[in-house]
């Protein structure tokens, strides 16, 4: 059995860990992806077409650290918003979507 230590991480160690605000540290796998938190959207009830069509068809692909929103949808079911780096695919920071980005 490959523990890692001489061969590097094993898949589980390599594996995206999240901490969710409530619950703490956990496989990604519990969570659900759930789009850029950085994106505006449309005011309710606008009839404005052509913003509705960018916020929910046109997306973003940075590369570095960005915002997302992810569900725990395996655990206590709450949104968050998730600092992750797209490139490294390491995570930073997360906090309850309906709460301030911590300063
Ligand atoms: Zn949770």
């Amino acid at each position: 059995m490959n523990t890692g230590s001489a061969n590097g991480p094993t898949g589980n160690e390599r594996m995206l860990k999240i901490v969710c605000p409530n619950c703490g540290e956990r496989h990604y796998t519990e969570f659900r992806y759930a789009g850029d938190a950085t994106k505006s959207r449309p005011r309710h009830g606008s009839a404005d077409l052509r913003a509705w069509h960018d916020h929910v068809f046109l997306f973003d692909n940075p590369k570095g650290a960005h915002r997302e929103y992810w569900q725990h949808v395996l655990g206590c079911r709450q949104w968050l918003v998730l600092e992750r780096d797209t490139a490294t695919n390491t995570t930073g920071r997360s906090w309850l979507a309906s709460e301030a980005a911590p300063p």
